[in-house]
């Protein structure tokens, strides 16, 4: 194991931190994250440490981004252990504010997110991308890095930040790296650790069905509404809730009629009281 990375809970320091290596000549890379991290997070930061000479992740459970009947309260939180991890990598900083540090009494800004965020996630999750909004563009203050590093898991959750950057001109450049799966082909999430043996099973039901939308459309142009109750069908067969399967522009998020390569699929279902997503832009 590698040197433990430091751990720097003050915004100020943060910023000190980052402004001092760029003036030195560093490029910083940055890894926002909730924490309990796995090896999808590790492979932000891998990526992060091939285009940056030093690398800062965060780690910070955000409230605003949790519905009240969501579960923040029972959201994993592990640092000593995503320390070490980290520390296997060549992680220089990790950031981890308080609940105070982000949002002291008081605290009243919040980041109306952009079109994009109106559907999906945004219907499902009212305020979610908000929440989302207002984190990353308050870390990017705290950590004013070169470049950072998003996962493709969470695809509405990057192109809401792709979008907000542009369109508030934050001088920061964002990378959207590929979904890290298990063999069988779940997408790897802290949430997967609220899974029984038995819904772990089934979770693999998001996959097949991302594959069976991939069989089905077989690169070829072809209707959405010949494809969905195939897709429905499928992963009605595997989770307990069907919360949306769509397929979409890449660029809008809108549903389309005439299915595409290069078309987005999302997918939200729960099994038992695990809300799980993927998605798989086809090809
Ligand atoms: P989270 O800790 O869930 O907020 O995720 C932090 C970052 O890791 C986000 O940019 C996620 O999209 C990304 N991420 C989460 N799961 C995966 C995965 N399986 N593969 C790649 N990136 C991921």
């Amino acid at each position: 194991m590698g040197e433990r990375p430091q751990l720097i809970s003050d915004g100020h320091e943060m910023r000190r931190w980052v402004r001092g290596a760029q003036q030195s000549g560093q490029r910083v890379g940055f890894v926002p994250t909730m924490g309990c991290l796995h090896a999808g997070h590790l492979s932000l930061v891998r990526r992060a440490s091939e285009d940056c000479q030093r690398v800062v992740a965060s780690i910070f459970v955000n409230p605003t981004q949790f519905g009240p009947h969501e579960d923040f309260g029972r959201y994993p939180r592990q640092l000593p252990a995503d320390l070490d991890m980290l520390s296997s990598l060549s992680v220089d900083a990790v950031f981890a504010p308080s609940v105070d540090e982000m949002y002291p009494a008081g605290y009243s800004t919040y980041v109306e997110p952009p079109a994009i965020a109106r559907r999906w996630e945004g219907e499902c999750r009212p305020g979610h991308f908000r929440g989302v909004a207002t984190v990353v563009l308050k870390l990017f203050q705290m950590v004013p890095a070169d470049a950072s590093y998003f996962g493709h898991k969470d695809f509405q959750q990057a192109r809401v930040i792709e979008c907000m950057v542009r369109d508030l001109n934050v001088p920061m450049e964002i990378h959207v790296e590929p979904t890290v799966r298990e063999p069988d082909g779940l997408a790897l999430s802290s949430r997967n650790a609220y899974l029984s043996e038995e819904e772990r099973h089934r979770a693999v039901g998001l996959w097949r069905t991302l594959q069976l939308a991939q069989q089905l459309s077989h690169g070829r142009t072809k209707a959405s509404d010949q494809m969905l109750p195939q897709l429905h069908e499928e992963l009605g067969r595997h989770v307990d809730q069907i919360e949306y399967i769509a397929i979409c522009d890449v660029q809008t998020l809108e549903p389309v009629t005439t299915v595409r390569p290069g078309n987005v699929v999302l997918i939200a279902a729960r099994l038992g009281s695990t809300r799980l997503i993927d998605n798989l832009v086809l090809s």
